[in-house]
């Protein structure tokens, strides 16, 4: 199957409308390529050859009787290792759920594979989401295939490089802070943080629970937007997923985005934003407005405050979150045990890398008596205003665009020992993500040296239509030179 590596969803299902492949041959192709590609790439920490042929022969048997393809009917998903796929491994990038199998599925994944999906893979990561390059993984790092001496970004790295190497049309991320538009943005393919609630967290391994979303990549808006279709709307499992209606993303992109108004937030416009960078999305902003859409400068006068806030709250909930990981519950246990607390010291000093560690005390300091209110409940107060300055934004304007990162795809290795440094990779996404927004990263052409830059729509709470729309128009149209 010569181009198995650029399939859309569309393309798969026509090839099997038509008898050019099966699904079973396309779930083959998928592993093959994608096992062969790992070696070099490392964007996957394991493989499920059995639940992915389990899942095609289905797709098959159900394409011989006749039947309706769901929407992503014998589509090949990669799924990132921190969302809960029963029967096999889910490592969360970490040395303690090294041999943890999950015992049932995430709402995600279960409404992946009734849509028909082929899920093959689970994806490398940041572990336990922690990072912004991959680099934390106790699995190695992982190439970006657009430039492989670089990193993918973080934390869903392996699911970026999955996409943007062939190895998977489709993958699934989560974006806490920005890991699905970085990575995405990083790597040239399409990434979407969903508005918080959109996506049921059912399933998906808690980092900070107030701000974690499970979101898709693909290499088109549409594909993006028949990915989130399927695992978007209400989940009782997961209380604080939204009872909202979910629309038809797909049906939205119809290019037309006339008389839309866009804002541009000058303090993005800021010191350290990479030159290049810059260019290419004022060159962004002038496709939107050759498209009839009206640019205008705005506000979000808390934006400063926004990365400290984020590593208050983020911390503060990951240490709660990560509490669970004691020796006693899940697989992991130190094998010099000594007494019940000396067990539960050697088997987290040995299971969890530095930056979790980093983490997991600087958490538990924000949240202990004396300093709670200093810094946590201080950041809660930061995040009211963010989001505050969002909802005004959004009585004006129907959507926000910004860069994804400050910089494109660094090194491997370069930023790892100055944590400070690699938090800033998210200095543009950490602020929708603590205001609970949608936001996609969509690619927006190269720096000089070849390197994939994102441009970042945001859009209002559960309005994906126009984010999708806006996004989808502006891939139509880029390839464009405007000077
Ligand atoms: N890079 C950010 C962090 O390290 C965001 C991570 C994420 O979105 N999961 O927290």
């Amino acid at each position: 199957m010569e181009n198995y590596k650029t399939l859309t969803i569309d393309e798969i299902q026509q090839g099997l409308r038509s008898g050019s492949f099966s699904a079973g041959e396309l779930a083959h192709e998928a592993l093959r390529v994608s096992k062969a590609e790992n070696e070099r790439y490392n964007s996957f920490i394991h493989f499920c050859p059995e639940r992915a042929m389990e899942a095609a022969e289905r797709v098959d048997a159900e394409l011989a009787a006749g039947k309706d393809l769901g929407p992503l009917g014998g589509v090949p998903v990669a799924v990132k290792d921190v969302i809960m796929t029963e029967g096999l491994r889910t490592t969360c990038g970490s040395r303690i759920l090294e041999n943890y199998v999950a015992h049932y599925d995430a709402t995600a994944v279960e409404r992946l594979e009734k849509a028909g999906a082929v899920i093959f893979g689970k994806t490398n990561c940041d572990e336990f989401a922690m990072g912004s390059s991959n680099e934390n993984s106790a699995f190695g790092s992982v190439r970006n295939p657009a430039v492989p001496e670089r990193v993918p970004g973080g934390s869903s790295g392996g699911s970026a490089a999955a996409v943007a190497g062939g190895f998977a049309p489709v993958s699934l991320g989560t974006d806490t802070g920005g890991s699905i538009r970085q990575p995405a943005s990083f790597c040239g393919v399409v990434g979407v943080k969903p508005t918080y609630g959109r996506v049921s967290r059912y399933g998906l391994t808690a980092f900070a629970s107030s701000l974690d979303n499970i979101g898709p990549f693909a290499r088109t808006v549409k594909d993006a937007a028949t990915v989130l279709g399927v695992i978007a709307g209400y989940d009782a499992k997961d209380s604080t997923c939204a009872n909202v209606d979910t629309s038809d993303y797909q049906a939205a992109l119809d290019g037309d985005v006339k008389g839309l108004k866009i804002g541009v937030p000058k303090e993005y416009y800021a010191e350290g934003l990479d030159a290049e960078v810059r260019e290419r999305i004022e060159c962004g902003l002038k496709l939107l407005e050759s498209l009839g859409c009206a640019i205008v400068e705005i506000s979000l006068p808390h934006t400063e405050y926004a990365v400290a806030t984020y590593y208050l709250i983020c911390t503060a909930e990951a240490s709660a979150n990560l509490a669970r990981y004691d020796g006693v519950r899940y697989t992991r246990r130190s094998s010099e045990m000594g007494t019940l607390e000396q067990m539960y010291a050697k088997t987290r000093a040995e299971g969890f890398g530095a930056e979790v560690t980093r983490r997991i005390i600087l958490g538990t300091y924000v949240l202990s008596a004396g300093y709670y209110d200093a810094y946590y409940r201080k950041a809660q107060k930061a995040r009211s205003l963010i989001a505050a300055d969002f909802k005004k934004a959004f009585q004006t304007v129907d959507a926000i665009v910004t860069p994804v990162s400050p910089f494109p795809a660094f090194r491997l290795g370069e930023k790892v020992s100055d944590p400070l440094e690699m938090y800033l990779s998210d200095i543009y996404t950490l602020t929708s993500s603590l205001a609970g927004n949608t936001g996609i990263s969509v690619p927006c052409g190269e720096t000089s040296e070849g390197l994939p830059i994102g441009m970042q729509i945001l859009a209002d709470h559960f309005n994906e239509v126009t984010m999708l729309k806006l996004a989808d128009a502006f891939e139509r149209g880029v390839g464009f030179e405007v000077q």
